[in-house]
């Protein structure tokens, strides 16, 4: 039986570390996993930056606030749910993630959560565990579910890789170019034609 995996930011939502850069001007905060390969190093400059020009984990739930599901996101989530489960398991945190789940009818959210001072600083991000994604992959292995594993970020290949299906989503072309062995795909209507298919032949 088949169960799936899906990435949160870029998949069903906006990047929000993109939409914090545009709202507050920081051009520097709109790095992700998209260009940055190393997790780690991505997020410890992204609370420097915070730090540096005091902004507070209210501000950027403040800018989350305004990010709506990407078009055909709801349409896609309500269709994979009479064909399976889903499982949204993001690299991004419970304070910033929970608002977009709730736009998103609730999947099951696996994620990090932050670390915040009584001024309402984030000093801190705490990993679940390392290599989180591809845990939830040899986790649900070990129930002996299959998975489809969809992301379109560098932080995704891993989960993608252990996947007995990977499938990069709307991937920027220099995370396409570095794994041409996986299978992109650019649209929820596309998704949805190989997800039928995958399960259909499970079946
Ligand atoms: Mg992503």
């Amino acid at each position: 039986m088949y169960l799936v995996c899906s990435d949160l930011e870029g998949v069903f939502v906006p990047e929000i570390w993109v939409s914090v850069s545009q709202h507050t001007g920081i051009d520097e905060l709109k790095l992700t996993t998209r260009e940055i390969s190393d997790y780690n190093v991505l997020m410890k400059r992204r609370l420097e930056l915070l730090q540096k020009y005091g902004l507070t984990l209210r501000d950027v739930q403040n800018v989350i606030s305004l990010l709506k599901p990407l078009p055909g996101a709801l349409e896609f989530i309500d269709w994979l749910r009479t064909k399976t489960q889903l499982i949204v398991v993001t690299d991004s945190f419970t304070e910033f993630a929970e608002p977009l789940i709730r736009q998103l009818g609730r999947p099951t959210l696996l994620c990090h959560h932050l670390t915040t001072d009584k001024e309402g600083i984030i000093r801190d991000y705490n990993l679940r565990q390392e290599d989180a994604k591809r845990h939830v992959v040899d986790a649900l292995h070990s129930l002996m579910y299959k998975v489809i594993a969809i992301g379109d970020s560098y932080n995704d290949i891993s989960m993608l890789r252990r996947a007995d299906h990977g499938i990069l989503y709307n991937p920027p072309q220099n995370v396409a170019d570095e794994h041409p062995d996986l299978e992109v795909i650019k649209t929820y209507q596309s998704l949805r034609r190989v997800i039928s298919q995958i399960i259909d032949d499970d079946e």
